[in-house]
């Protein structure tokens, strides 16, 4: 190998002089000056990071994920109760023992179901309607 000679570096595909070529203790390999010094492989990181980013916006499906479970929980709580028309009143049905009377949301009353005595849970028509 003289002076001159071009060899075509396996790690990155570029022509660099042969003689420049070191091994890469991480490689495992003679790579060209680029890689021995990290140059390709920042470049590369770099490369990757911008074509990965568009498809992941940062945090965001997690995110949106997360919100979608919470609010799909939410639905899950919610007592199961008819509004009567034309009222405050709601017709609920207690969770616990399926009793079901009448519930009035301004007064927030009563607070525990008439028939197993178990905590019914506060309904505000105006904010889940
Ligand atoms: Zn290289
Ligand atoms: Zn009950």
């Amino acid at each position: 190998m003289g002076p001159g000679i071009k060899a075509k570096c396996r790690q990155c595909g570029k022509e660099a002089a042969a003689d420049s070529f070191k091994l890469h203790y991480k490689y495992r390999m003679m790579v060209c000056p680029d890689c021995f010094s990290g140059k390709t492989e920042k470049q590369r990181e770099e490369k990757l990071k911008a074509e990965v980013q568009p498809v992941h916006p940062a945090g965001w499906d997690k995110e949106d994920e997360y919100l979608e479970k919470a609010s799909r929980m939410k639905v899950k709580e919610v007592p199961q109760y008819k509004r009567i028309p034309g009222s405050d009143l709601v017709q609920m049905s207690c969770k616990n023992c399926n009793y079901t009377f009448k519930y009035d949301s301004s007064k927030q009353s009563p607070r525990t179901c008439p028939y197993c005595d178990c905590e019914v849970p506060k309904v505000n028509l105006y904010n889940s309607f």
